[in-house]
């Protein structure tokens, strides 16, 4: 394929992205060209556009990414799952390339920590085959990725946070084991927050808990089956850690998600548990995130703490058939609130940057 195309780079962080022109790669042997039809703006993408966390230059940013195959390389004839692949199927990807053969991956079952890892949107653009983010026209897939085919029934702004958001918080659940009838505590109502609240729900928890300082997200909250919501603006934690001990028989949550990324939250959650509960740490995804805490509480409480960050292909199957599965149940089509077209992805990071949207969606 011997053509252009363009792409969102960003130069150095807290600069405006600057539309590009590359070269289309030409596809090797297991690859696949995808012409993009959506990709969403996690929050971490507007942490590397603001420089708060470090991302390599040039970069094309954006990874929760949906678009449909428009050249197959020689070999690729089927999707993880094992479906045909043909020109025209939509696809949503694992935000990883893994190589399979190293430390990590083979024997320590971490592929997201893949000693040769490529992440998409994560990665300098400056070389051949450019086109490894989503704020582009195109996305070029290379062998070591997990590609899905989208069921016909999810839309692409349904489907494209999967990629991240959703299949982050999958793995967060399996990560501390939730079982049925437990009560939980998530703290942050945003786009994470509605996942992990619907799945909650899904895996039969008892009380789906969830606090954040934004009255409309918390009552949206609800749509994805938050039995109980507290706004947490004006309270001291000791007042925080009361009332939930009071919405369950005074011992405390079975298990608490932090996903809003406030490093506080971290103490707070841990004393919302019950004696021999479990922590996840999703949220807090960028350097210098420290809190304090007494060792103490953990040891004689039995407290677990579980870090998650990314997840595994199967985590991304698994939000994908969730969606198929629960979509008349829970509103995932809402959580896109505003669209952007990939000329004016800079109002979309500010969009997504000001706490005003869940999800912003550009669309090339
Ligand atoms: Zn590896
Ligand atoms: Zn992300």
């Amino acid at each position: 394929m011997n053509q252009t195309a363009k792409a969102a780079v960003m130069k150095s962080a807290n600069t405006d992205l600057k539309i590009e022109t590359y070269p289309l790669p030409r596809v090797e042997k297991e690859c696949i060209l995808v012409k993009i039809t959506c990709c969403t703006i996690c929050g971490s993408d507007v942490h590397s556009w603001t420089g708060r966390r470090s991302a390599p230059v040039p970069i094309i940013l954006g990874h929760e990414i949906v678009g449909t195959i428009v050249e197959l390389g020689d070999g690729v004839t089927h999707d993880s799952g094992d479906r045909p692949l043909a020109i025209g199927d939509r696809i949503t990807w694992t935000i990883m390339d893994n190589c399979g053969k190293c430390y990590f991956c083979r024997e320590k079952g971490l592929m997201m920590k893949c000693r040769h890892l490529k992440k998409y949107g994560h990665d300098s653009c400056a070389e051949p085959p450019h086109f490894i983010g989503g704020f582009a026209e195109y996305c070029y897939i290379t062998p070591g990725t997990c590609v899905i085919k989208v069921p016909d029934t999810l839309t692409d702004e349904e489907v494209a946070p999967a990629n991240c958001a959703l299949a982050t918080v999958v793995a967060g659940w399996e990560a501390i084991g939730i079982e049925p009838f437990e009560n939980v505590l998530i703290q942050g109502a945003g786009a994470l927050g509605f996942y992990a609240a619907a799945l909650a729900k899904y895996y039969g928890s008892r009380r789906i808990i969830v606090t954040d300082i934004l009255e409309h997200r918390l009552e949206f909250i609800k749509r994805f089956g938050a039995t109980d919501i507290l706004n947490t603006r004006n309270m001291k934690d000791h007042e925080i850690v009361k009332a939930i001990q009071s919405l369950t028989d005074g011992f405390g949550v079975d298990c608490t998600m932090e996903v809003a990324g406030i490093p506080s939250l971290i103490p707070l959650g841990l004393k919302c548990l019950r004696i021999g509960g479990r922590f996840v740490e999703i949220g807090n995804s960028f350097p210098n995130a420290n809190f304090s805490y007494d060792a103490c509480d953990i040891v004689w409480r039995r407290l677990t703490i579980k870090g998650v960050h990314n997840y595994d292909a199967k985590h991304l199957q698994m939000g994908v058939n969730f969606l198929e599965e629960t979509q008349n149940q829970f509103p995932f089509n809402e959580i896109v609130t505003h669209r952007v077209n990939l000329h004016d992805i800079n109002k979309g990071l500010h969009i997504a940057g000001s706490g005003e949207a869940i999800r912003v969606a550009v669309l090339p």
